[in-house]
């Protein structure tokens, strides 16, 4: 090893899922929406001024930030922005986890946690959750440099209910909570009511799942202004323009159709569902899932399997096999009911064959 190598930042990075370059597949493997953005997206695109890009974009996204402030019924100066909600994770570890003492959130949770903790060299510790994939807000009444866990968790799709999340708040008074709601609107009940209430609570959410814009990489964060004020400096001191002009004006066309938002998700729900009750009779395994996947497992079938032989078929779910509790375990995102049928069919016929 050269000297110099000695004092290289070594980090293990996140393992995004795959993206293969397949004309013909179904992907069910990175919880994307199966739906195109909202139509006003389009004529967004169409309405940029090439000429404009000679210059720096907005380094305070105003009119993304204003139209996410008035969706949620908030003031302009309680979002905070960033290129997808991994980078407003991202700054959230670096300004709020500064403490000696450790963060903690769930051991089988989103794996960029301990990836960004290990980035940064802050302390954390994993809770288990029980058996049946639960988070207990009693096991975060301990000692700790912050919380955060994402509700709907994943790769689980478990909801944990809005009773349990304020007794963690009110556990945690001393350190900033993160609720990671990139699955919310799947029909989970946000904790954004909660945010006037408790002046150390952080909601983060995305358009990459229920706006369909995970290609154009917009996430926020929205709190009170003092802690929104703190995530700014921290953002301006590391890079001023991260969003670009186009994303800024795809995002608020898209936030601005509430009611495609709604059609669309309400149909995700409706094919969750349906897969579901088609999982179930095949014998498969799983909790009830409030996000747009399913993670679910089959107690005669190997998961990893299962999971090659999909992909031999063009369908792409994600297997994850650690921790080694979860590794028969598929989560299947949520497509468009063609897609779901032809998934049901492949695995209702391997199933028949493999049990
Ligand atoms: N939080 C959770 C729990 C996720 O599963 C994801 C998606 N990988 C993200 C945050 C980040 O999503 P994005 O950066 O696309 O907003």
């Amino acid at each position: 090893m050269s000297k110099w190598e000695e004092n290289v930042r070594k980090v293990v990075p996140y393992t995004p899922g795959e993206q293969p370059k397949r004309e013909k597949m179904i992907k069910l493997n990175t919880n994307e929406n199966p739906y195109p953005p909202a139509p006003g997206v389009s004529e967004a695109l169409r309405g940029v001024e090439v000429d404009k890009l000679r210059l720096y974009p907005d380094p305070v996204v105003y009119d993304l930030v204003h139209e996410i402030a008035a969706f949620y019924g908030v003031g302009d100066d309680q979002v905070f922005t960033g290129v997808g909600s991994d980078d407003v994770l991202a700054m959230i570890f670096l300004t709020f986890f500064n403490s000696k003492k450790p963060v903690l959130f769930p051991d089988i949770t989103y794996s960029f946690y301990d990836v960004w903790a290990k980035m940064l060299r802050i302390p954390y510790e994993q809770i288990p959750l029980d058996e049946t994939f639960c988070i207990h807000a009693e096991d975060y009444k301990r000692e700790n440099g912050g919380v955060i866990f994402p509700n709907p968790n994943a790769p689980t799709g478990e909801l944990l209910p809005l009773s349990e999340i304020e007794a963690i708040i009110q556990a945690n008074r001393d350190v900033v909570v993160v609720v990671d709601e990139a699955y919310i609107d799947f029909g989970g009940e946000s904790a954004l009511p909660l945010i006037d209430q408790y002046d150390n609570l952080i909601v983060v959410q995305t358009f990459s799942k229920s706006r369909s814009l995970a290609g154009s990489r917009i996430g926020y964060a929205i709190s009170n202004p003092k802690l929104i004020r703190y995530l700014n400096d921290v953002k301006y001191s590391f890079n001023s323009y991260t969003m670009d002009r186009i994303t800024i004006a795809l995002g608020a066309a898209s936030i601005r159709d509430r009611a495609y938002f709604e059609e669309t998700t309400a149909k995700i729900i409706r094919t969750r569902e349906w897969t579901k009750q088609e999982l179930r009779k095949l014998g498969f395994v799983f909790g009830d899932s409030k996000s747009n996947f399913i993670f679910a497992k089959h107690p005669e079938i190997s998961g990893e399997a299962l999971f090659e032989d999909l992909k031999k078929a063009d369908i792409y779910v994600r297997h994850f096999s650690n921790p080694s509790r979860i590794n028969e375990y598929l989560r299947i995102s949520i497509g468009t009911d063609e897609e779901m049928e032809q998934f049901i069919t492949f695995v209702r016929e391997y199933v028949n064959k493999n049990r």
